[in-house]
């Protein structure tokens, strides 16, 4: 599906529409790669580089097992593996992550965010999750972090689990709620049950994580008007310090657009319905004192509150560096975007013979760097020009004066002295907008 095609009463086609990078994963190629090595090893030289010690340098490690596969999901992640597999994949993420350590690139420069991210970190067992921190620490600490986030997946913790979560230096637990009824987390291959979710979320408070974070899903299939409310009746109650609230899409290659190939109906509510349901939500959370702080996000209380921040999402949409570790994991490193092999066994090889097991890449220029922090940006519901003009020395009104008119005219978006606000109704659809501001060659094409 074209990017900006989604119109107010557009049905959720097969497709993905949501802009997690800039330029999109289909243009970054093997060719590219010994670019991506070349600047690990420091070398200004390469085209894209622009190494800068100074940017904040983060660590995502990428946990690719799940108890059951949701029938949404595209991420590379396996229902199958055994502990022994696990104990496999753990020692080629401890070799892979000490590989880094030998980067020219990285040299003196510590994490200032780590983040486990899936699949489902959780999935680990207490004993698998303490080697692991064991092995990297022989190379890397990251006391020093602004935030250290962990997924979790209800039906996987246990108190004794957050525990050692916690013991590892976790400040940020983002549990996948996704919905509260059961038939709906049944009809799209949830592993957990609601049960699950107040159990986990009481022993997630005791432990006492600086912040907990909780998503939902709008438009799941099954869902409609009075489930949904009750969803966001029963999330309010657990008052979590943040809420993440996605649109439910039906991205290719997922156990729905299957069904849907066979013949079977796949019932996920149209894009202005979603957009209501995520409207009522904010609408709930903000009468109750929470504040959005993006086009998915709450936070309770003042955004500016220090505890409430996204350290991770911001340092990436401000253009930070971040080694991605893991089977298919995505980074970005001194302007080159590169991706590790997303093959078991290609990615287990290339960490067992010392070799960063990297796959694609793609050296970004300048104004790339720029069109990528402007459309990451926009999700937080603003963009500042000055801030632009300080790093780019680019006044992105004049020069997207063209994607600020159509968005004025639209109704999307208001100017401001210094850059422009997207109104309520511009973030609910944000992603649907971003093309706009995308070089021509990339406006149409598929985002994976
Ligand atoms: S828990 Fe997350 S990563 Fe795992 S199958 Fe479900 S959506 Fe995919």
């Amino acid at each position: 599906m074209q990017l900006d095609v989604l119109k107010e009463t557009a049905k959720t086609e097969p497709g993905s529409y949501f802009v997690a990078n800039y330029p999109p994963f289909s243009a970054w190629k093997p060719e590219h790669v010994s670019t991506a090595l070349a600047a690990l090893e420091g070398r200004s030289d390469v085209a894209g580089s622009v190494a800068d010690g100074a940017a904040p340098l983060g660590l995502y490690l990428h946990i690719p097992f799940c108890r059951k596969r949701c029938k949404f999901c595209y991420f590379r992640v396996y229902t199958d593996k055994n502990s022994g597999d696990v104990d496999i994949y753990m020692d080629g993420l401890a070799r892979e992550i000490a590989l880094y350590k030998r980067c020219a690139a990285l040299d003196g420069r510590e994490f200032e965010f780590v983040y486990f991210g899936g699949g489902t970190p959780s999935f680990l067992s207490n004993d698998q999750l303490q080697r692991l921190i064991e092995r990297i620490n022989e190379h890397w600490r990251w006391d020093a972090a602004r935030e250290v986030t962990f997924e979790c997946e209800p039906g996987t913790l246990k108190l004794s689990k957050l525990r050692t979560i916690r013991r590892i230096g976790v400040t940020r637990l983002s549990l996948g709620i996704e919905h509260w009824d059961d038939d709906i987390l049944e009809q799209n291959g949830r592993a957990h049950r609601s049960a699950e979710i107040g159990a986990a979320y009481a022993w997630a408070r005791e432990v006492g994580f600086a912040q907990i974070n909780v998503d939902l899903i709008a438009g799941m299939v099954g869902d409609d008007e009075a489930k949904w409310k009750l969803a966001v009746e029963r999330t309010l109650a657990l008052a979590p310090d943040s809420l993440t609230i996605y649109q439910m899409e039906l991205p290719y290659n997922t156990e729905f657009t299957r069904e849907q190939r066979q013949g079977g109906a796949v019932a996920v509510a149209d894009w202005a319905t979603k957009r209501r349901w995520v409207d009522y939500a904010f609408g709930q959370f903000e009468a109750a004192g929470y504040s959005v702080s993006s086009a998915y996000t709450l936070v309770k209380g003042a955004a500016a509150d220090a505890a409430q921040r996204f350290v991770y999402r911001d340092s990436l949409w401000h253009g930070a560096d971040m080694i991605g570790t893991g089977v298919a994991s995505f980074s970005h490193l001194a302007g080159v975007h590169y991706q590790n092999l997303d093959q078991w066994e290609r990615y287990l090889d290339a960490c067992r013979a010392g070799e960063l097991p990297l796959a694609r890449a793609l050296p970004i220029s300048h104004d790339q760097r720029l069109i990528r922090e402007l459309v990451l940006q926009l999700k937080l519901g603003r963009a500042d020009a000055d801030y632009f003009r300080r790093k780019f020395g680019v006044d992105i009104r004049e020069r997207f004066a063209d994607a600020w008119r159509s968005l004025e005219q639209e109704g999307y978006a208001t100017a401001e002295d210094e850059g422009h606000r997207l109104t309520r109704g511009g973030l609910l659809r944000v992603d649907a907008l971003l093309p706009r501001f995308f070089e021509p060659q990339f406006r149409d094409v598929r985002y994976t």
